[in-house]
């Protein structure tokens, strides 16, 4: 075999725009509220960061932006190791709960003000401002204060002031939490067709499970200042790795201890989703790749679009199981409480996950 007859070289992948090596920030007192994260976020990708209320979500994202010091650990955006430059030498901006606008500023002065702080010429800025409220669908807001908006639009203001500047890499810390949760929804639809217009990498923090599955293109599950999971959506969601992520993200529907030995004949922890149970009765036949057992109905919670059924098992324990309500009307569903059941579900279904 000659030279030439070898295979060409696969191109060096590009460097990730965030990537975390062994991250950790222990705080005065000794709360270690990062633990060892190793990360990589891609080049233009939808990624988040999804944990419950002191998780240390905001902490590594302060680290990535430059204000916070690591304890130890490094941060690389683009390949290069930021982890000793200041936050202003760092290609990232961030866009914060609170939005953070100034009050006695325009929209306009609002969002040019990192241009102006650069010295950026008025005609120029003027022009980048436009832009940036055009691409939130802003046009024509540059007088207003921020107290003439509404929530939706003061939100849309501060990504207008995070995105004039073309950052790599955007930063947003619960961006849609002091949203109500419609227009949380609508925000959710348009930020993420707004990341997909300007092509930046997007690191969105949030604790709403439901927010972090429908906006990103992959997400970091957080639990007690390390990763407990990173995956698509349908991975994390349909193969939860721990018993945390299984129940964090989605109900906790977990078959575990000598209920695990009975139902499905070894030791768990094992994972099965509410909406892969089908609910049947005692005599109604089950196939050969279900996995069955039988139950109780404790309580029906009818929610509209679906109802959930909560069942006691004979062998121990608690499933949640949710049904679409297509045809059934609330009061069929409600007749099923009290009623003895059989839970089946597809064996390649379940998942065992760790402890
Ligand atoms: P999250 O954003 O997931 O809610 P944080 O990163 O804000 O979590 O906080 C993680 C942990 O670190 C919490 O226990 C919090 O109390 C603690 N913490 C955050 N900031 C500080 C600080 N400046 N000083 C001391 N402890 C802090
Ligand atoms: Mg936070």
């Amino acid at each position: 075999m000659t030279n030439d007859d070898r295979p060409p070289r696969p191109a060096p992948a590009a460097p990730a725009a965030v990537r975390l090596e062994r991250l950790t920030k222990t705080f005065d007192g000794g709360v270690r509220a990062v633990d060892g994260v190793d990360l990589e976020v891609g080049e233009g990708e939808f990624f988040a960061l999804l944990g419950p209320s002191g998780s240390g979500k905001t902490t590594v994202l302060r680290m990535i932006a430059g204000f916070e010091a690591p304890t130890s650990g490094r941060v690389l955006l683009g390949g290069t190791d930021v982890t000793r430059l200041p936050s202003f030498d760092r290609d990232v901006n961030t866009v914060f709960q609170d939005y953070a606008l100034f009050p006695h500023m325009t929209v306009a002065q609002n969002v040019g003000y990192g241009l102006m702080v650069r010295r950026v010429p008025r005609a120029e800025r003027a022009r980048r401002v436009r832009a940036a409220l055009a691409g939130v669908r802003l046009e024509g807001f540059e007088p207003r204060r921020p107290s003439q908006l509404s929530g939706g639009q003061r939100q849309r203001v501060a990504l207008a002031r995070a995105l004039v500047n073309r950052p790599k890499v955007l930063l947003l810390d619960e961006p849609l939490g002091a949203l109500d949760l419609k227009l949380r929804h609508d925000v959710q639809l348009e930020l993420k067709q707004l990341q997909r217009e300007v092509g930046i990498t997007f690191v969105l923090v949030t604790h709403d499970q439901e927010e972090a599955l429908t906006m990103s293109d992959r997400l970091a599950v957080v639990n007690a200042g390390r990763i407990e999971q990173v995956g698509s959506p349908a991975e994390v969601y349909e193969r939860p790795a721990t018993a945390f992520v299984a129940g964090f993200v989605g109900t906790s529907n977990l078959l575990d201890g000598p209920v695990a030995e009975q139902v499905v004949g070894e030791a768990g922890p094992f994972s099965i989703r509410p909406e892969k149970i089908r609910l049947t009765r005692p005599d109604d036949p089950v196939t050969p790749d279900e996995l069955s057992t039988t139950g109780r109905v404790a309580d029906v919670l009818y929610a509209g679009g679906h109802t959930r059924f909560l069942i006691d098992l004979e062998a121990g324990g608690r499933l949640t199981a949710v049904r679409q309500n297509a045809e059934d009307g609330a009061a069929a569903v409600l007749r099923h409480s009290g009623t003895d059941v059989v839970l089946a579900w597809q064996r390649r279904h379940m998942v065992r996950v760790a402890e």
